[in-house]
């Protein structure tokens, strides 16, 4: 999986606001983590009123990391350039959950990424596959059947 943010150093604190989880921040937080900066991860259903707030209340340095549902980060960017954000001082990812799955196939192993269908061919053995409900945590992927064609 590519990297969802450039990680940015040396501001004074850092805000990472998804709708959709902290997973999308992994690599950035570790990267805080190692030079000891100062964040907070807030993961919100939608920008109520208290989030509004508390981007409104930040200090001068504070560096924004938006993630989430197309509808989230509009609003959110939208917001944070109204408070005062500037394009230097915020990123933003959309992540749609629907938008990829991982299907592994069942005849060469390859690992496909689609978006949400029924029916996807092997970009690897050109296998028609039909996407079944058996997730595999080994490969992180659903698995892909084989339709055996006529
Ligand atoms: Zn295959």
């Amino acid at each position: 999986m590519h990297e969802a943010f450039t990680y940015i150093s040396g501001k004074r604190h850092y805000l990472l606001c998804s709708d959709q989880g902290v997973e999308v921040f992994k690599d950035v937080t570790l990267h805080l983590i190692n030079d000891n900066h100062s964040y907070e991860r807030i993961t919100n259903e939608s920008l109520d009123a208290d989030l509004k707030e508390h981007l409104a209340d930040q200090k001068i340095g504070t560096y924004l990391y938006g993630a989430g549902s197309e509808r989230f980060v509009k609003e959110l960017k939208k917001l944070a350039s109204s408070i005062g954000y500037s394009y230097e001082e915020s990123q933003y990812y959309i992540c749609d959950k629907t938008d990829k799955y991982r299907i592994f196939c069942a005849h060469c192993h390859d690992i496909n990424e689609m978006k949400n269908s029924q029916l996807l061919q092997c970009t690897n053995c050109q296998h028609l596959l039909k996407i079944s409900q058996q997730f595999s945590r080994f490969h992180d992927a659903y698995l892909g059947e084989v339709i055996r064609g006529n």
